[in-house]
């Protein structure tokens, strides 16, 4: 039990004030406050470290592949049209375009960012990097299909890629295990993977995208704001 949780019980078994409480409950409280505060403080110091060691190298995913990949899928009639946003391919139902603006959320429970989004040193980066610890769930952004999970992506190690209306899609990379299938229905916060290191990674975190038509956009665009 964790202390935060602990320390709520303790309140729910001691709803009266300070006054009533014996000595060793008020101890009991202090001890479980004291344990919150540990655990949260060595999780994030923990995080900072490792996204100090990431830091220094940037993973690279192969941008070319994920577009390509789409397009295929776009091609086969398995996605809508991603490049104009018109039309379907065969075989292809469409659905209702859900406005996903306020329902994404991060992809882990918590982290630090290690690397944004962005161009750095003429290289482009088409997601955030995310520091966090071997194994630990990493959840959909948003409600949405399983377009892809494999590890045919160079660089991105086990990969999964969801897709949230006809144009969106978001990508998880690097993960130590991939916990869903193509074709799954998935609903935000959903565990998809455990995270990992795979494939050109110096440690382990979650390279995160997502695309708009195939095109990487800044998450911090999309999700709520500094959760990490
Ligand atoms: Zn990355």
């Amino acid at each position: 039990m964790t202390g935060a949780r602990l320390a709520a019980m303790l309140m729910l078994l001691s709803p009266s004030a300070d006054a009533g409480k014996s000595k060793a409950l008020k101890e009991l409280e202090q001890v479980a406050e004291q344990t919150a505060r540990r655990t949260v403080e060595s999780e994030f110091d923990r995080y900072v470290k490792q996204a100090a060691v990431l830091k220094k190298h940037r993973d690279s995913g192969g941008d070319a592949d994920v577009r390509g990949m789409l397009q295929l899928l776009d091609s086969a009639g398995v996605i809508g049209s991603i490049q104009s946003g018109r039309g379907f391919g065969q075989g292809f139902r469409p659905f209702k375009v859900r406005n996903y603006k306020g329902l994404w959320r991060w992809p882990l429970r918590a982290g630090i960012v290690s690397s944004e989004y962005g161009r750095r040193w003429g290289r482009r980066h088409d997601g955030l990097d995310i520091a966090a610890d071997e194994g630990v769930p990493v959840m959909a952004a948003a409600d949405g299909t399983v377009l892809y999970a494999g590890d045919k992506l160079r660089g991105y190690g086990n990969v999964v890629i969801l897709r949230h209306d006809q144009k969106t899609t978001s990508l998880y990379a690097h993960n130590r295990r991939l916990m869903v299938k193509e074709g799954d229905s998935v609903r935000a916060g959903q565990q998809i993977a455990l995270l990992g290191s795979t494939g050109h990674s110096t440690g382990p975190h979650v390279h995160f995208e997502i695309r708009k038509a195939g095109k990487a956009v800044n998450p911090r665009t999309i999700l709520v704001k500094s959760r990490f």
